[in-house]
C-alpha cells in the first residue's frame, strides 16, 4: 500500500496563473517519487487545467445535478476526471454549519460517483481539554459513516487545534487515535474492505515531523494544507515519506 500525501490548497491561490505554476513545480520537483502517491486538491475552478498528478476537490454537493445554485456535484467531478473528495473538513463543519448527517449524504454521493471521498474527522481544543476525543471521533465516524457498508475510503485524523497552529499532535497520542479509528472501523466494515482504508493525519505537517507520523504514529499518509502551498516545502515532505518503507496496514 503506497503512502498518500495530499496537499489541500484551501481558498489559495488567487490566480490560475499562480495555481498552474504552484502545481508544475510540484510536478517537476516530485517526477522521481515512485513509492509515495501524490495527491493535489486545488480550488474547483483550477482543476480543468492541472494536468500530470492525481487531483481531488475540496467539498461535493450531495446531488448529482438540478437546481441547486452555487452547488459543484460529485458527477461532475467524476466528468473532470477528479478521483477524490474532501468532505468534512473542519473548516466546512465550522464556516458552513456542515453536520455528520450532511456529510454522511455527501461520502453517498461521492461513492455513488466512484469518487474516493477523504472524510476528515477530529476534535476541537476544548473537547481535547474536556477528554472528549475519543467519543467525538466515533461519533464522527459511526454518524457520517451511516449506512455505508462498502467503500474505497480514506478517513483524515485532523485535531482542529492543530489546524494551521503549527502545535502538531503528538507522535504517540495521533497512534492511539489512530487505533481508535481502526477500531471503530473495524465495526464498520468487513476485514476486506477495512483493508482498503487508509487512515492519515493532517494538522500543522511540516517537513520535519512528517516522516514521523508514518514511522512512529504508523498512518498511511498526510493531508498537508500551509506546507502544500510551497513547492519545496511541500516536495520536501513528500521525499521525506517516499524514504521510508511502507509500512503494513494493521
Ligand atoms: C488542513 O487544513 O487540512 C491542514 C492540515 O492544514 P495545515 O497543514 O495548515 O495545518
Amino acid at each position: 500500500m503506497k503512502n498518500l500525501v495530499i496537499a489541500n490548497w484551501k481558498c489559495n491561490p488567487s490566480s490560475l496563473k499562480e495555481a498552474k505554476n504552484l502545481f508544475n513545480l510540484i510536478k517537476k520537483q516530485s517526477k522521481d517519487i515512485k513509492k509515495t502517491e501524490i495527491i493535489i486538491v486545488p480550488p474547483f475552478i483550477y482543476l480543468p487545467f492541472l494536468k500530470g498528478l492525481d487531483l481531488g476537490a475540496q467539498d461535493c454537493f450531495w446531488e448529482d445535478k438540478g437546481a441547486f445554485t452555487g452547488e459543484i456535484s460529485p458527477l461532475m467531478l467524476k466528468n473532470l476526471s477528479c478521483k477524490y473528495v474532501i468532505i468534512g473538513h473542519s473548516e466546512r463543519r465550522k464556516y458552513f454549519n456542515e453536520n455528520n448527517e450532511i456529510i454522511n449524504k455527501k461520502i453517498k454521493a461521492a461513492l455513488r460517483n466512484n469518487l474516493i471521498p477523504i472524510l476528515c474527522i477530529g476534535e476541537r481544543e476544548e473537547e481535547k481539554k474536556k477528554k472528549k476525543t475519543k467519543k467525538i471521533i466515533r461519533e464522527q465516524l459511526e454518524n457520517g459513516l451511516k449506512d455505508i457498508k462498502k467503500a474505497n475510503l480514506i478517513i483524515a485524523y485532523e485535531p482542529i487545534w492543530a489546524i494551521g497552529t503549527g502545535n502538531f499532535c503528538d507522535f504517540e497520542i495521533a497512534k492511539e487515535i489512530k487505533n481508535i479509528i481502526f477500531e471503530t472501523l473495524s465495526k464498520i466494515f468487513n476485514k476486506n474492505n477495512l483493508e482498503k482504508i487508509k487512515i492519515i493525519y493532517g494538522g500543522s505537517v511540516n517537513f520535519k515531523n512528517a516522516s514521523d507520523y508514518i514511522k512512529k504514529s504508523e498512518f498511511n499518509g498526510l493531508l498537508v494544507g500551509g506546507a502544500s502551498l510551497k513547492s519545496q516545502d511541500f516536495v520536501k515532505i513528500i521525499k521525506s515519506i517516499e524514504k521510508l518503507n511502507n509500512i503494513k496496514f494493521k
